[in-house]
């Protein structure tokens, strides 16, 4: 998968994706993450990219122009990348169609007012072949620009931030790990929070026994059938604790749904 990020902080980006597990899976090239600098595409000698918003009002606004031009450029280097195999070696259909129509990519404009991200999203972005975000800084963007080259608007939480960098970080890594290769074991994966909007049950590693604090007993059963019914039942119970929103679209059995009223009586 190739993610494009538009943005004036290039280097906070990659210092920031490059490292760990992400790091690892581009070194593999299961990933790449490539930062362009909209600065790169400043039209005047002061290499400036932001001007006074028109009406007034305090901050100053990103311009349409250099965006417009960084995002040309992003266009072709991923023309010029061609269609990309599929891990078997073969183009996907998708790919093919996309070269073959000249589609646009998916342009994903990191803004507080835009759909807020969860595992869904990241979910159907990994399906992506190539995904290319646009990050604002001070006031936020031209409207011009991002009529004409946005696809998503996506926001991570009700608060603002200075920037559109760290959301575009948190994206790309909630997204990356869904690309199959990138975690060691892909099933680790599967079995997360947010899972059919269940919470994930607790999780006990050695010594069995630390601060007088046992690890449950069926853990250390090895019986598999009878740990896989406790953990299901504590993603229930703890989803019911602390994110009892999130039940009203999990698929629960009637037995689990007594339990959850029993624990909220
Ligand atoms: N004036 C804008 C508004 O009220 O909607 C906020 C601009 S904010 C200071 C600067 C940039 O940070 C935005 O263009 C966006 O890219 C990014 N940003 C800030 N908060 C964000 C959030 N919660 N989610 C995603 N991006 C955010």
């Amino acid at each position: 998968m190739h993610f494009y990020i538009m943005t004036l902080f290039p280097e906070m980006v990659m210092q920031g994706l490059c490292t760990s597990i992400i790091g690892r899976a581009v070194e593999k090239g299961i990933l790449s993450i490539d930062a362009v600098n909209i600065r790169d595409y400043a039209f005047n000698k002061h290499n400036s990219v932001d001007d006074y918003p028109y009406g007034g009002g305090a901050g100053m606004l990103m311009q349409a122009e250099p965006v417009y031009q960084a995002y040309q450029a992003v266009k072709e280097k991923i023309s010029a990348a061609g269609p990309k195999p599929s891990s078997g070696g073969e183009e996907t259909a998708d790919v093919r169609g996309r070269a073959e129509e000249g589609k646009t990519p998916r342009v994903v404009c990191l803004s507080p007012q835009g759909k807020t991200f969860n595992q869904k999203m990241a979910e159907e972005f990994a399906a992506e072949e190539e995904l290319v975000f646009l990050c604002g800084h001070y006031e936020g963007i031209d409207e011009r620009v991002l009529e004409e080259i946005v696809t998503d608007y996506v926001s991570i939480g009700d608060y603002i931030l200075t920037g559109g960098e760290l959301p575009a970080m948190i994206m790309v890594d909630a997204i990356s790990r869904l690309v199959p290769g990138v975690l060691h074991n892909d099933v680790s994966a599967e079995f997360e929070s947010f899972q059919d909007n269940l919470l994930e049950y607790p999780q006990y590693s050695r010594p069995e026994v630390w601060h007088g604090k046992r690890v449950p007993e069926v853990l250390l059963s090895g019986h598999h059938a009878n740990i896989e019914k406790w953990r299901r039942e504590q993603s229930v119970l703890r989803t019911a604790r602390l994110r009892p929103d999130l039940l009203e679209e999990a698929e629960l059995t009637w037995a689990e749904k007594e339990m959850v009223i029993k624990f909220q009586e």
